[in-house]
């Protein structure tokens, strides 16, 4: 048997309801032996007492259930988006108030290239903050008429793109390919939605885009930003899980240094079902304490910000047409259907009202088809949900993963321009989940808002947009279940809940460590909580200071 380690804190938040508060944890062989009062602790034998967290609060690591380890490879490129941001070095890339900056910033980088030919590519471009204004061609080609330019847009659903990709990707106006947007004369813009448009953009430029984002290096700076913002758990959303990612995952995790439990996700869009079945039941037999393989995901339609998602009548509030779908309504089946009978849990992208109902459609079928008890799948974002669709969700028993950070980045578009007042206060409806009984976690989609489940909690709770408006009251929750979705809750809809989430005997030892107490401030104070680190399976990762 080996040593016993019992934590002095100012507070444990556990997250189990048995026994909510303690001021001791106790820790065995990297996991919980108990948690309470020191005396009650001392029974299981001898023990050493380390009070370095003594005056600091201690919670379960958080688990971020929707996630992208491409939060680690996108920083190998440059950042054009609208808001201020943090590296993972800790420098704070500034943001971009108007195209004319972004294009500005843009000819600055191509400037400092070398002339050989290789594409520019940026990310976290956002012109919904630019009152309406598209980027097109003209903008992209002022940055280079040569060199190869393409600009993405922070929700990764959509890019713009210059004459040279255009041409290379031999994309012109006869072109009849979903998603290549054009103009009134019939040419393109440039702009490109979705992924059977951009990956012609990305084969073109010859960018292997999967494979630059999610190799070994950025699967480390990955779990560095994670690890740095509390989380201890992290998804890796939709991955195609080339061999060149499965062994830089294994190796990353098999390090005693890497901080967090890695969970990928197989994008199944494009693989035929049957081999994705057989690929992920191989996987999973070499899945390690750190690395879980096992999910699937199946991405319905676009974005709202991005003005691809499906939308019911009466469509988007500015009138603009309906989104695109990346599995639709007469694919979806086939697919889900495959990986529900063969046993895993499906995550299920759904961001518009009408992406919802053909979800919730097509998991009726499979579970009619193939009756199976606690299938769990998750539909992530499904952030337009009414209640009604709440009410489906529960009578199917689905999880729900709202995107909270969107109410602070998006919200004031939202209500102004893509859903207008009444569905932008709906949106991301975490209290309507709750009183349906949906099971529910919050999420970042991490890259496309930055990673941080504290301030993921925040937006739950308080529900302020960037402007400061206060968008849909009635749907705010209280700190703690804002903080049970970032652990337990989350933990449930990864099936993980049997063995993280809380702080109880038997559980991993994963800890966020805080320098503040969430339940000892204002709920307005929540994002600025201070971390200190985290614990993963007992072994202690400070946060660089
Ligand atoms: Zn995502």
């Amino acid at each position: 048997m080996s040593a016993i380690t019992i934590y002095a804190a100012r507070r444990i938040l556990t997250m189990n309801p048995n026994r909510p508060f303690a001021t001791h944890v106790a820790v065995r062989d990297g996991r919980i032996l108990g948690a309470g009062r020191l005396e009650e602790l001392e029974g299981w034998g001898p023990f050493q007492l380390d009070r370095r967290f003594e005056t600091m609060v201690l919670m379960p690591g958080f688990v971020e259930g929707h996630s992208h380890a491409f939060e680690g490879g996108v920083w190998k490129f440059p950042y054009v988006g609208f808001f201020d941001r943090r590296a993972p070095d800790g420098t704070l890339a500034r943001g971009l108030k108007s195209i004319e900056e972004v294009t500005a910033r843009l000819r600055e980088i191509e400037r400092a290239m070398p002339d050989d030919g290789q594409p520019l590519l940026a990310w976290g471009f956002d012109p919904i903050y630019f009152g309406g204004r598209r980027m097109n061609l003209a903008d992209v080609d002022g940055v280079s008429s040569v060199r190869k330019v393409l600009v993405v847009h922070s929700n990764f659903h959509v890019m713009n793109t210059n004459t040279p990709v255009l041409l290379q990707a031999g994309i012109d106006r006869s072109t009849n390919v979903h998603g290549i947007v054009k103009d009134e004369s019939g040419e393109p813009t440039g702009e490109l939605q979705e992924m059977a448009a951009k990956y012609m953009a990305y084969r073109a430029s010859g960018i292997d885009l999967a494979a630059v984002m999610s190799d070994e290096q950025a699967a480390w700076r990955f779990a560095r930003v994670a690890q740095l913002a509390g989380v201890t758990t992290a998804t890796d959303l939709h991955n195609e899980l080339p061999d060149s990612t499965v062994d830089g995952y294994l190796r990353a995790s098999a390090s005693a240094e890497f901080p967090i439990r890695l969970l990928p996700a197989f994008g199944a869009g494009t693989t035929p079902p049957e081999q994705g079945v057989e690929k992920i039941a191989a996987l999973r037999r070499r899945n390690n304490d750190k690395l879980r393989f096992g999910l699937i995901k199946i991405v319905t339609d676009g974005s709202i910000q991005g003005l691809s998602a499906r939308m019911r009548w009466p469509g988007y509030y500015n009138g603009l047409p309906n989104g695109v779908w990346n599995v639709g309504p007469d694919e979806i089946d086939r697919i889900l259907q495959a990986y529900h009978r063969a046993g895993f849990q499906v995550n299920i992208h759904t961001n518009g009202d009408e992406a919802i109902d053909v979800a919730l459609d097509a998991i009726e079928k499979a579970v009619h088809l193939h009756p199976r008890r606690d299938h769990r799948h998750v539909l992530q974002h499904v952030q337009m949900a009414d209640a009604a669709q709440f009410r489906r969700m529960a009578a199917l028993g689905v999880c729900a993963n709202l995107f909270a950070n969107h109410i602070f980045y998006w919200g004031d578009i939202h209500y102004t321009q893509t859903l207008g007042p009444e569905r932008a206060e709906r949106m991301n409806g975490c209290a309507t989940a709750l009183a349906n009984r949906v099971p529910m976690a919050i999420h970042c989609d991490a890259p496309v808002t930055p990673i941080g489940p504290l301030f993921t909690a925040w937006c739950a709770v308080n529900r302020r947009t960037a402007s400061g408006r206060l968008l849909g009251e009635a749907e705010r929750i209280s700190v703690a279940d804002a903080l049970r979705a970032i652990t337990l809750g989350a933990a449930y809809t990864l099936k993980l809940d049997q063995e993280l989430g809380s702080i109880e005997v038997g559980k991993r030892a994963d800890l966020a460590i805080l320098h503040d107490d969430p339940f000892d401030i204002p709920a307005e104070a929540l994002r600025d909580i201070r971390i200190w680190g985290t614990m993963l399976g007992g072994h202690i990762f400070q946060a660089p200071t």
